[in-house]
């Protein structure tokens, strides 16, 4: 055949059906090879050892596999491992693997670089570059599963979509990645193991609430006073607070699950008293909870962790009015493996 060959992962089940039918070839065989891409991450037409090998020769001869490939892995002393991935077209992407006693959480990225103009993260200094593709965020998981396998001796637990990017702002291609994953035909794992993170764009938290409320939603806050807000996420002068809360009021009509509020205290920003009774008061209207995160320094001096009495008074004011509260502590710091450092530092 000439030309180009076709990158099989973008041809749905029945497309593989047709094209063993079109090679006088029954139909199954384009579920068996469906199950390989997509239930066993097969990067490779020899891997399907189900199929005889001029059968694997025709896949060869009409269709490639981009998959993706690790440049680097780094480990943290703590565990955490950070992936930089390489993309089909050379680009690098970061992903996470974080252990704890008794889960593996896997953070992947949405985007090369990223949309959004947040001033206290690493990524947005990239800028987006391009959106990945629903295998490019599929690949990211399955090499995950595998190492946490491999250096765990267990499964992902857990799928967080707080890598690089914004995730709404490649919708289509996130929510095709978490079919793949979710579904038995792929990867089966529950949607309910599964946070998707977002700044915060109103419109598109409304239409996945329509279209696909079965996992988590995270929302990066940071500040619940429309000022402060504005000038440490410059993109939500466009989304006001007031849209953004509507929102989530109609997210959780939808799906009865608490947004978690992802949260950073800075000093001089937002730890004041003013602050915190504004989170209070914007997490009384819907059921929620809140995540405050430790601030990873990222070289912007504008920046840095508020002191221990700032937090303990947002936790005591969320806790006096029933929200719940965590603190997440930094993993992979050391390796700029944490929230908000994703920046392809280590490698060209
Ligand atoms: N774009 C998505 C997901 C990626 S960021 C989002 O904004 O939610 C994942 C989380 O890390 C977000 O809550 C983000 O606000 C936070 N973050 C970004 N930079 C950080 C930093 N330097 N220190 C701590 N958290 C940071």
């Amino acid at each position: 055949m000439s030309g180009v060959r076709k990158d099989i992962r973008q041809c749905t089940k029945e497309e593989l059906r047709s094209f063993f039918v079109t090679h006088d070839l029954p139909a199954f065989r384009g579920n068996q090879v469906y199950e390989w891409l997509w239930q066993k991450a097969a990067i490779d037409f020899d891997q399907m050892t189900n199929l005889s090998i001029s059968q694997r020769e025709l896949l060869a001869e009409y269709f490639t596999i981009n998959h993706t490939s690790i440049a680097q892995v780094q480990q943290s002393n703590d565990g955490t491992l950070k992936n930089a991935v390489r993309l089909h077209d050379g680009k690098i992407v970061e992903s996470v693997l974080i252990p704890t006693k008794t889960r593996s959480t896997a953070c992947v990225s949405s985007q090369v670089g990223c949309s959004l103009d947040c001033s206290f993260c690493a990524t947005a200094q990239l800028k987006r570059m391009r959106n990945l593709n629903p295998d490019e965020i599929f690949d990211q998981v399955a090499t995950l599963n595998r190492q946490s396998l491999e250096y765990f001796k267990r499964p992902l637990s857990n799928i967080v979509f707080m890598g690089m990017g914004e995730p709404m702002m490649n919708y289509p291609n996130v929510i095709s990645a978490i079919s793949k994953i979710t579904s038995p035909e792929g990867m089966g794992m529950s949607p309910k193991r599964i946070t998707v993170s977002t700044s915060g764009i109103p419109k598109m938290i409304c239409k996945m609430a329509d279209e696909y409320p079965k996992f988590k939603l995270a929302v990066s806050l940071h500040s619940a006073i429309e000022e402060t807000r504005n000038s440490i996420m410059p993109f939500t002068k466009n989304f006001p607070l007031t849209a953004l809360q509507e929102a989530i009021a109609y997210w959780y009509a939808r799906t009865k699950e608490r947004v978690t509020y992802e949260y950073v205290v800075w000093k001089g920003i937002n730890d004041s008293y003013e602050e915190a009774m504004a989170l209070v008061r914007f997490c009384k209207h819907i059921p929620s909870k809140v995540n405050l995160i430790e601030y990873n320094p990222v070289g912007n001096d504008q920046f840095a962790q508020a002191d221990a009495a700032a937090i303990d008074l947002y936790v005591e004011e969320l806790s006096k009015h029933q929200i719940p509260v965590t603190i997440r502590r930094s993993r992979g710091k050391d390796i700029d493996a944490a929230c908000g450092q994703l920046a392809n530092k280590s490698i060209s």
